[in-house]
């Protein structure tokens, strides 16, 4: 049967244009069909817009060390220029996503996709079928609201962008990296910042040092963390938000932020007319190349819940599109994938956390925490981490973590040496670059203390 296309791609985010994009340039004929805007979550309201915002609020910090470095500085902030600003480059953005995908030959259609079968979906508004040889599932996630009374008055990070005002004071709700980014964020703007988290301490799954790390570089910027607690309802009182805790006290806020975590996209889409699995925790069921149980239809990225960032999205978006249209199966190794919080101190990682390498055999475990030169000519005494943790027999690196400024440009760069199976001696080899935070990596002497049969010695 001839098909209208050979591949319809439902949603145009991270994943969805890779695929549009390197599908129609094998010739494929492609649409891509996207119900917001161009771009996803990463370019209109994830990874972009946070970053743009984490730098606004990083020159606090800075006019804070000025004076050390002779520095006289009379610093102002309007929230509006940036929240225009920032409209403007994702706008620019979204303009560059849309004339690359026309460039390639896809074609970009504005509306909602529903699945209506194996091979067919309905445009919603346009009231329109059309069917593919094979449909990319590509729809991403949405943040995840407490059902709690009240919830209604709360936002997340989707509207934390484009407030009208910055408020005075905020409560976030949540410990991941969302929920720590957005407190550093409105913190360094100079808004009064509190964290609410269930469990002990926020980024649970990463190393117990960066936790720590990062928790104490909060509590310096003067974020209030309220840990073994959870907003239990919201009520309007005045022109404020009153949240009620689960330790019954009450307080109110400018603003109250749910960072509660995602979820798949997949309400309304129509997979079950076509037979699509999901997993228990709601997520598309997919193979080691994206296929669903239904051999037309194919998803990637955080719809799939395998792991949620852009860059392996595009990834596994890349890997449909050489497996299906390029006759070269493709699967995504999803084993050592760095990550990154844009939060100060920053903090990123690649590889296994010490608590984790302590279970897999014998490992030695290099620290060093010293301050940063930035901070020597002030009083600031916030210190930098450097984390390497390696099999004791042959020094294989099975974990790095790096807290401090440039934390998540230095485990890209790590990545690659890991990637390549790298051991403690190959990094030795490596001449330091004086005076960099870096060269820790590479002049580590002794370890500062080992695990043996899973026991930790100093
Ligand atoms: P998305 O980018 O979410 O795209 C899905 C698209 O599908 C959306 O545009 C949506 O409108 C559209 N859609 C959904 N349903 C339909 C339908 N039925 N019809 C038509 N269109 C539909 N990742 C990083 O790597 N680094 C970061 O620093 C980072 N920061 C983040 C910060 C925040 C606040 C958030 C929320 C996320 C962040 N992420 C970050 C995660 C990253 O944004 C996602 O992993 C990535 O965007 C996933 O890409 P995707 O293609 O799966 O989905």
């Amino acid at each position: 049967m001839e098909h209208d296309y050979d591949l319809l791609v439902i949603g145009a985010g991270s994943g969805g244009v890779r695929a549009a994009r390197v599908a129609a340039g094998h010739g494929a004929r492609v649409a891509i069909i996207e119900e917001y805007r161009v771009g996803g979550t990463c370019v209109i309201r994830g990874c972009v817009p946070k970053k743009l915002y984490v730098f606004a609020s990083r020159f606090s910090d800075m006019f804070d060390l000025a004076p050390s470095f002779g520095w006289t500085v009379d610093a102002n902030f309007d929230w509006p220029t940036l929240v225009a600003n920032k409209e403007k480059e994702i706008t620019r953005l979204e303009g560059a996503y849309v004339s690359g995908l026309e460039g390639t030959g896809a074609e970009v259609i504005r509306d909602r996709a529903e699945i209506t079968g194996p091979n067919t979906l309905r445009l919603v508004n346009a009231d329109r079928e059309l069917s593919a040889r094979y449909i990319l599932v590509a729809t991403g996630g949405h943040p995840f609201v407490p059902d709690i009374p009240g919830r209604e008055l709360g936002i997340t990070s989707d509207e934390a962008f484009d407030l009208e005002t910055l408020p005075n004071s905020i409560l976030i709700e949540g410990g991941g990296y969302v929920a720590v980014e957005f407190a550093t964020i409105f913190a360094g703007l100079g808004v009064d910042t509190t964290i609410v988290y269930r469990g002990d301490c926020i980024l649970r799954g990463f190393d117990e040092d960066l936790r720590e790390g990062l928790d104490a570089g909060l509590e310096r910027r003067g974020i209030r963390r309220i840990y073994q607690t959870n907003v239990t309802a919201l009520r309007k009182q005045d022109d404020k938000v009153c949240a009620s805790f689960s330790d019954g006290v009450d307080a109110p806020f400018d603003v109250v932020m749910f960072a509660t975590g995602r979820r798949p996209n997949v309400r309304g889409l129509g997979l079950d007319k076509a037979g699509v699995k999901l997993a228990t925790n709601g997520v598309v069921e997919v193979d080691a190349y994206s296929k669903t149980n239904v051999p037309s239809i194919y998803a990637v990225g955080d719809v799939t819940g395998r792991v949620a960032l852009t860059p392996v999205a595009i990834r596994e978006g890349q890997a449909f599109a050489e497996t299906v249209f390029n006759d070269n199966p493709t699967a995504v190794d999803h084993s050592l994938i760095g990550t990154a919080v844009f939060a100060e101190p920053e903090s990123a990682a690649i590889g296994l956390t010490e608590a984790e390498a302590a279970t897999h055999g014998d490992i030695d475990v290099y620290i060093a925490k010293f301050r940063p030169m930035m901070n020597t000519l002030s009083t600031r005494s916030e210190r930098m981490l450097m984390k390497l943790i390696t099999e004791a027999d042959g020094g294989k690196v099975l974990g790095l973590h790096i807290q401090g400024a440039g934390a998540a440009e230095m485990v890209q760069l790590a990545a690659i040496p890991m990637g390549m199976q790298a051991n403690k001696a190959d990094f030795d080899r490596a001449i330091a670059m004086h005076p960099t935070a870096a060269e820790e990596l590479v002049t580590f002497k002794a370890p500062t203390h080992i695990y043996r049969d899973g026991v930790k010695q100093d």
